[in-house]
């Protein structure tokens, strides 16, 4: 009995899935058409005119698919609200999604115009302008999934806002009844840093309660599969100041004497990581909150990268002791992120510097609390030999001890976040892409990135499951930022599978 339904349900996936495709095949031209218009308007963060433009325009392709809006105003850039509840009121499912892109500087463009959408049939050879710009297809010609669209914004984060909205087209129009109620989230300041959001999610908590909430940025994994994530590593990044000298000193006259504070550094971060990259700070790794053996199985079963990786990467020795990649990320990482002291090449100069500074950032995962891993480091540093100054040691610190640094932390940072791929919510999006495409959906426990996630867990309280549709050689943040027509169709489809999944 069990078997037969499963098999049913499974055909009515396929059902799904081909009648989303069928309205695709029917509707390229006109989805791509209303794509290049977004496209179109500038959506650099700081450009609250031309940001407010496209709140309206998304707002009335809202409206053509029946979800009431709601513009709400903050202190910066507005945040889209919609919703679309169901007469079955079943589960309520949110999707945020950002629309606003980071800064452009045309002339590194190749097209030098960002925001004039360009197709191109494949993605560009690397130093060059081929394949050359082609005009949108009309309607029924055919569109190669391979086929590229170049502009800002083509990936992160317009793309989801195309494919989750023509997803619905692409089921009402097949006369399926939508019964999940769907809440949406189109925020327009996430490249400067999300300054507003908090505070708005506080305002209007009253209505954003949702079953879950799914975070629609980033790019599918590697391997172009569709792809769901379950967390992200959240971040803390410090400086320290190791001291020498009070003015740097010849080399000849004071070599083999006076302190080099350079080599000081060096031994003091050395002596936080073992060879094999194990992080050697007391307690670095006590609070992680170990996988589940559900989370255990997804690592296991994305697929291995490790060689392709170190060859497009160029490298062949790695850290972590012989864990997959996919591993290192679940752990806590100490990282220089750049050393600096006295001067090198052409500029090198004979001399002791008077001081040595390194940049660090740690990337944290769940259970860490920021300010508890940078006081670890401290007591390491501490445990070292050094006397910590608040700033530059005056002349009686100086004289007092011979190993004196300074740790700043350099912005305030933020806990990881992890929903439990155990929890019931989680099986049933899990669920609802079985049997759905040819393979199963890639299951990430977490990215290796950092995302504000906790703005949304502490204030509404909801699981979150990231939900990425791009191409990962999507150029974002740089010049060049391109979409592959492949992954917005597989976006439609990732989305239609999401919107009608079952409730129990
Ligand atoms: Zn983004």
């Amino acid at each position: 009995m069990f078997a037969v339904c499963t098999l049913c349900a499974d055909m009515d996936k396929k059902k799904l899935l081909q009648d989303v495709r069928q309205y695709r095949y029917a509707h390229e031209h006109e989805i791509l058409k209303e794509f290049f218009d977004l496209l179109t308007i500038p959506n650099v963060s700081s450009d609250a005119e031309n940001v407010r433009k496209n709140a309206l325009f998304i707002r009335k392709m809202m409206e053509k698919r029946g979800i009431n809006v709601r513009i709400l105003e903050t202190e910066g850039n507005p945040v889209i609200y919609g919703e679309r509840m169901s007469s079955d009121s079943r589960q309520t499912l949110m999707f945020y999604i950002h629309y606003d892109g980071q800064p452009v500087d045309p002339s590194k463009w190749t097209d030098s115009s960002p925001f004039t959408p360009v197709l191109r049939p494949g993605k560009l050879r690397a130093g060059s302008s081929e394949p050359k710009p082609m005009p949108l297809p009309g309607a029924g010609e055919p569109i190669d999934e391979d086929w590229r669209i170049y502009a800002r914004a083509a990936s992160d984060d317009k793309a989801p806002i195309s494919a989750l909205l023509t997803a619905l087209d692409a089921l009402d129009r097949s006369g399926r009844e939508v019964k999940n109620n769907l809440k949406f989230i189109f925020e327009g300041e996430e490249e400067a840093g999300s300054t507003h959001l908090l505070s708005c999610l506080k305002k209007h908590k009253d209505y954003l309660d949702a079953d879950i909430l799914f975070m629609c940025d980033g790019p599918v994994y590697f391997t172009g599969d569709p792809t769901l994530f379950f967390g992200v590593r959240g971040i803390t990044s410090i400086q320290i100041t190791v001291y020498g000298p009070n003015t740097s000193l010849h080399s000849g006259h004071f070599g083999n004497w006076a302190p080099n504070p350079a080599n000081n550094l060096a031994r003091l971060l050395a002596s936080m990581k073992e060879n094999s990259g194990r992080v050697t700070v007391k307690g670095f790794y006590d609070t992680v909150v170990p996988l589940s053996e559900l989370e255990k199985e997804a690592i296991h079963n994305i697929p291995k990268c490790e060689e392709d990786l170190k060859k497009l990467y160029g490298f062949s020795g790695t850290e972590g002791s012989g864990k997959t990649y996919q591993e290192t990320l679940q752990l806590p990482s100490l990282n220089i992120n750049g050393i600096n002291s006295g001067w090198v090449g052409d500029q090198a100069r004979t001399i002791i510097p008077h001081q040595a500074v390194a940049s660090l950032d740690i990337r944290l995962v769940k259970g860490n609390d920021p300010d508890d891993m940078v006081q670890k480091v401290i007591a390491h540093v501490k445990n070292q030999g050094y006397h910590l100054c608040d700033g530059e040691p005056d002349q009686k610190t100086r004289m007092a001890f011979p190993l004196l640094a300074r740790v700043e932390v350099r912005e305030n940072g933020y806990r990881a976040s992890r929903t439990s791929m155990d929890l019931p919510i989680c099986r049933r999006v899990i669920d609802s892409f079985s049997g759905y495409f040819e393979k199963n959906p890639l299951l990430l426990p977490t990215l290796g990135g950092s995302l504000p996630i906790y703005m949304f867990s502490d204030t509404l309280n909801i699981p979150i499951i990231g939900l990425p549709i791009v191409n990962h050689d999507n150029n974002q943040h740089q010049p060049d930022e391109n979409l592959r027509i492949g992954h917005l169709w597989q976006g439609m489809e990732t989305f239609a599978a999401i919107i009608m999944m079952e409730d129990r």
